[in-house]
Parts: C-alpha cells; sequence; structure tokens
C-alpha cells in the first residue's frame, strides 16, 4: 500500500494510545535495524526493552518457525503438556533461586502482575498492597491501583483499595508500610518510567527482612530488568535477593508476546483448588511465543549478553560527556541520560529520531532520554549512537 495511505488508515482506523505517535513505516528490522522505506534507524530502545537479543535473531526465528510447524493453539493454559512450555518452565527455573520452582504463563506484563497481586491474596489471605512512587506495573485495573501517578490513573477510578506506597530508597516508611496486613510489595529492583533508577541494596534487604517479619509476599517486577538486560540475567542476582514472585515479559517473549509470574509451586499451587481455575488464560504460554522464549534465554547464556551489557555500559558512559548531561543513571543495557530540562529533551530526541537514532523519553522522567538497544549491539554503533546524541545535545 502507498505510504500515505496507509498512514491515513493507520490514524483512521487503528485505535491510538496518543495523539503524537512516532508512525514511523518500518518494512524490515534486523538485529540493531530498523528499515523504513527511505530510511534506516538504529533502535535504542528495543521496543522499550523487548527486542534483546535483537531484531529478525536466526535462533529465535528458526524456534518459532518450528514450533509453528508442530502446533499453534491447543486448548487453554494448563490443560494439555505443550513440550515448548515445560522446556521453558525447566530451563527457567534451573537459573534462578531455588524457591522460585514454578512458571505461571500468562500474555503480558500487565497481566503477570495480575496473577501475582491474586496469587498473594491467596497466600496470605489479604488484600493490601504496597508498591513504589512512580513504578508502572500496567494498564490493566490491578496493576494501574499499584501506580501512583494520578494523572494517569484519575480518569479511571475507582480502583482498588488498600495500597500504600513507598519512596524508593528511603528506609523509614517500611515498618508502617508493610504490615501483617500487606499481601504483597511490589518492586521494580530498577525503576523503569521513573527513568532507570536503581534501587540501593540496603533499601531492598530492609524490604525482604520487613516482609520476612510481616509475612508479607515480596514480588520483584522484573519486566524490563530481566532477561539480561540490567548486566545480569535478573536483576535479583545483582542485589542477590530471592522475591517471593518474580515477574517478567517484554523481553521474556523475545519479540513474541509472554509474560509469566513465577513462585514456589507450593504457593502457586493454591490456584487449582477452592476455586479451581484461580487464574485462568487462554492463550498464556502460547507454544510459539515459549519456544521463542527459550531460544532467547539460550541466546543470552550462550553469547553472555547479560555479563557483556556491563562493558557496552561502560562504553556508554566513557562516551556521554558532555556539558548538558547531567548524569547517566541505570544499569547495563537499561540507561538514561539526565538533561534536566523537560522541554529541551523532547527535543533533543526529536532530532535524534530525525537523525535515524529511535530513542525515547520516559513517563515519569520526561527531563531523560532513554537508551535500551538489543544488548547484542557492538561497541562500534555504541561510538555511532553517542556520537549522533552528542551532536544533537
Ligand atoms: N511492569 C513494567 C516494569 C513495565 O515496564 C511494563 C510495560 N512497560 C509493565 C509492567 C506492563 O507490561 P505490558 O505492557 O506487557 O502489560
Amino acid at each position: 500500500m502507498h505510504s500515505e495511505a496507509l498512514n491515513r488508515l493507520f490514524y483512521k482506523h487503528v485505535g491510538q494510545t496518543s495523539s503524537a505517535p512516532l508512525a514511523l513505516q518500518i518494512e524490515r528490522a534486523e538485529g540493531i535495524y530498523m528499515y523504513a522505506k527511505d530510511k534506516t534507524y538504529i533502535d535504542c530502545i528495543s521496543g522499550i526493552s523487548v527486542s534483546n537479543v535483537g531484531h529478525g535473531n536466526a535462533k529465535v526465528i528458526e524456534a518459532a518457525k518450528a514450533q509453528l510447524d508442530h502446533y499453534m493453539h491447543l486448548m487453554v493454559y494448563g490443560e494439555m503438556v505443550q513440550e515448548p512450555q515445560v522446556n521453558l518452565a525447566t530451563k527457567l527455573t534451573s537459573v534462578l533461586p531455588a524457591s522460585l520452582n514454578s512458571v505461571y504463563y500468562v500474555n503480558s506484563g500487565s497481566e503477570a502482575i495480575e496473577g501475582a497481586m491474586k496469587l498473594a491474596k491467596r497466600v496470605t489471605g489479604r488484600h493490601q498492597f504496597t508498591a513504589q512512587y512512580l513504578a508502572y506495573h500496567g494498564g490493566t485495573h490491578g496493576a494501574l491501583s499499584l501506580m501512583s501517578d494520578a494523572y494517569f490513573s484519575r480518569k479511571f477510578v475507582p480502583l482498588l483499595p488498600g495500597i500504600t506506597f513507598i519512596h524508593q530508597n528511603d528506609l523509614s516508611e517500611l515498618n508502617t508500610a508493610i504490615t501483617e496486613e500487606t499481601a504483597a510489595v511490589f518492586i521494580e529492583p530498577i525503576m523503569g518510567e521513573k527513568g532507570y533508577v536503581c534501587c540501593d541494596l540496603a533499601y531492598l534487604k530492609a524490604i525482604r527482612k520487613r516482609c520476612d517479619e510481616t509475612g508479607t509476599l515480596l514480588v520483584f517486577d522484573e519486566i524490563q530488568s530481566g532477561y539480561g538486560r540490567c548486566g545480569y540475567l535478573f536483576a535479583l542476582e545483582k542485589y542477590g535477593i530471592t522475591p517471593d514472585i518474580l515477574i517478567l515479559a517484554k523481553g521474556f517473549g523475545g519479540g513474541m508476546p509472554l509474560g509469566c509470574f513465577i513462585a514456589d509451586k507450593k504457593n502457586m499451587d493454591l490456584f487449582q483448588d477452592n476455586p479451581v481455575l484461580g487464574h485462568i488464560t487462554t492463550f498464556g504460554g502460547h507454544p510459539v511465543s515459549c519456544a521463542a522464549s527459550l531460544a532467547t534465554l539460550n541466546f543470552i547464556i550462550d553469547n553472555d549478553l547479560a555479563e557483556k551489557a556491563n562493558a557496552k555500559e561502560k562504553e556508554f558512559r566513557r562516551l556521554l560527556v558532555h556539558p548538558n548531561i547531567k548524569h547517566v543513571t541505570g544499569t547495563g543495557l537499561m540507561l538514561a541520560i539526565d538533561l534536566e530540562d523537560k522541554i529541551y529533551c523532547r527535543q533533543v530526541i526529536d532530532k535524534c529520531v530525525n537523525a535515524g537514532l529511535l530513542v525515547d523519553w520516559f513517563l515519569y522522567s520526561e527531563h531523560k532520554i532513554r537508551l535500551a538497544p538489543p544488548l547484542i549491539i557492538e561497541n562500534e554503533a555504541i561510538e555511532k549512537i553517542c556520537g549522533i546524541i552528542l551532536e544533537n545535545l
């Protein structure tokens, strides 16, 4: 279709989430590149932390195609022994702490958050939750309830009652915000939409301790940090802290839609009974997504992509020196350039996109530029990216 007609029909018939979408027409994507008809873009955001092993990764495509040849959807979640689900859960739990041994598959991050909230209610018999100010957990009603920013939630009230918010890295609030009434505390170990800000080790240790004292479940939302992006396979390794529930999505599917929450089997089994079907999904753990996810995980491990992200972070930090850059925050290949000024930041982002570099902003930190390239990125491309950014500052 002609690109103008395509554009017109996009606005006419495809539901929009903002009045100013990027609206690029990408025809093909490979590695760190996206190709439009007359322009090539370097993807420095990975579809917001999704394309960790690069676009069109041959191993992922091969695995997905092989599964397509066997079967797609067979039956609603949990009824059939689907080998791709079993293989992925087996591999995943082999690289996680022993207590994270049962994987419940869903389709997205928001759904995984909902499932984790329901599981925490079943395990504890409580219904109150604690979450961080300026965390992002998703667009469904439960996930939205865990988000402090009224701008995004006020038109959707009433939301869930009984939610308490804590400030990142502030230990003084923990005793009052986490009590014997709290079902679970939801934590982003590296806060995403706040602008890639790492939690302190002492803060996470204090939360873990307080959860243990009060019988509260600790939930890590690793939807952005997981699958190698933070410089470890999971941020829980970076901190040496084991949550009671781990949530994955985004890069977890290797470009296919997939999410999960992982817990101890004795807790997860509560969904089986009283009521049966305690959580339910038709497509959760789609076999093609699970095959793609396993190939992605193997690719990350076989190529040391998580560990290598740390050297790549250093390279970004070495090159991103400019009087207008206040700080570079984040870890691994989830980095943010802090420019302090929101309007200026937006101008720089627009100029970079015009120059063929896809960077982005953050929901709650509009003065920061998001850098989250595919983990396969090489130093030469990092140099090119930083060159474009510096030129446009
Ligand atoms: N948690 C975090 C940390 C996220 O970044 C996101 C998505 N931006 C979500 C949850 C929600 O995931 P999804 O969009 O797949 O529902």
